[in-house]
């Protein structure tokens, strides 16, 4: 009989599998409270079991981990890890520091269908949706690996698009909220605009933070550079956020990547401001990041500073974020892209 994954069972099919092997039910909490929180990597890992448990489970089940294929510290600090999967799929995850908090981007697909054409991860398809067990390893992985300094944040920002991948994301942020304890207040979903999920995520998932990727102000521009908008274009998209139930002091996120000469005129700033109108929002300015024989370019810092002023202008709080990691290829999904464009970095 194959060994049963305890890190992909859910906290009742824990508790099941400890009260079938004829264990005290407090045995449940012991090993939730392994995997979730001093990250064991192995049943044998769990010393406050005698030596004769861990032999006797780990007969008949293990604890997965994923691979650290590659890891990169850009002079910046930020951190990327290259994770392998147990069928050999790739997801990177991203750990940026500031002053004040650690946070770590996570991935929830191994690539992506969407396609944005200023997104390498976009390029590359979709290879699958992770399960819940896949997108907390990589919290779990990289907690590990930066020891003493503990993540403080989470954010859905890596390879894929989470609420197309609703179910194991769900049951993710449960997982993440009730078995690592990380408040649902330091959590963020960003989405490219799956207008349905968006409403059932508000229901459906603990109380955490949404992102929205806009990158464009007209349904023109924002057709041609983010393809899911044809389905769900910016009327609906934004109708969506206004109707997201934010808790008092909270506001959405929303993400520009400002493409020289596409969207980063002054139109476009003034429309922003008229686009945000009745949502409590902060937006991030994200100069793009060029890679590789991409057709886009960064715009000058003039521009850029411009553009947010408009915003600050119309009472629209909006930040000007620094490409992380630039020297690692920090911008989503270029690690992996490299790996499987065959050239290892
Ligand atoms: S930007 Fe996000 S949603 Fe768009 S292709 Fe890249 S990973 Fe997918």
């Amino acid at each position: 009989m194959p060994k049963i994954n305890l890190k992909a069972l859910s906290k009742q099919e824990v508790e099941s599998f400890i009260k079938e092997s004829g264990l005290p039910a407090f045995r449940a909490k012991q090993l939730i409270h392994w995997i979730y929180e001093r990250y064991a990597c192995s049943i044998q890992d769990i010393t406050e079991f005698s030596k004769d448990l861990r032999d006797a489970l780990s007969d008949k089940a293990y604890i997965s981990n994923h691979v650290l294929l590659d890891r990169q510290i850009s002079k910046d600090g930020t951190e990327k890890f290259l994770f392998e999967l147990e069928d050999k799929a790739t997801i990177e995850s991203v750990l940026i520091s500031e002053e004040d908090r650690i946070t770590l981007c996570i991935s929830s697909q191994a690539g992506c269908a969407l396609g944005c054409v200023f997104c390498l991860t976009g390029k590359l398809g979709l290879k699958r949706n992770l399960k819940a067990h896949e997108i907390i390893d990589q919290i779990i992985n990289a907690s590990r690996l930066i020891l003493p300094r503990r993540i403080t944040n989470i954010v859905f920002m890596g390879m894929g698009e989470p609420l197309l991948n609703f179910e194991n994301v769900v049951d993710a942020l449960w997982r993440i909220t009730g078995l690592m304890k990380i408040s649902p207040r330091r959590i963020t979903v960003s989405t490219a605009g799956i207008v349905p999920k968006i409403k059932e995520l508000a229901e459906k998932a603990p109380m955490v933070n949404l992102a929205i990727s806009l990158n464009a102000t007209t349904d023109k521009v924002r057709n041609y550079i983010m393809p899911v908008n044809k389905m769900y274009p910016l009327k609906k998209l934004l109708d969506a956020c206004r109707e997201f139930p934010i808790p008092p002091r909270r506001r959405i996120t929303f993400e520009y990547v400002m493409l020289k000469g596409i969207n980063d005129t002054l139109e476009d700033a003034k429309r922003l401001v008229n686009l945000l109108k009745g949502i409590p929002s902060k937006v991030n300015l994200i100069p793009f990041n060029p890679f590789e024989n991409c057709e886009f370019k960064r715009p000058d810092d003039e521009a850029v500073l411009r553009f947010q002023q408009i915003l600050v202008d119309g009472n629209v709080i909006a930040l000007i974020r620094k490409s992380k990691g630039q020297d690692i290829l920090a911008a989503c999904g270029q690690l992996k892209a490299k790996y499987t464009y065959g050239r290892k970095i």
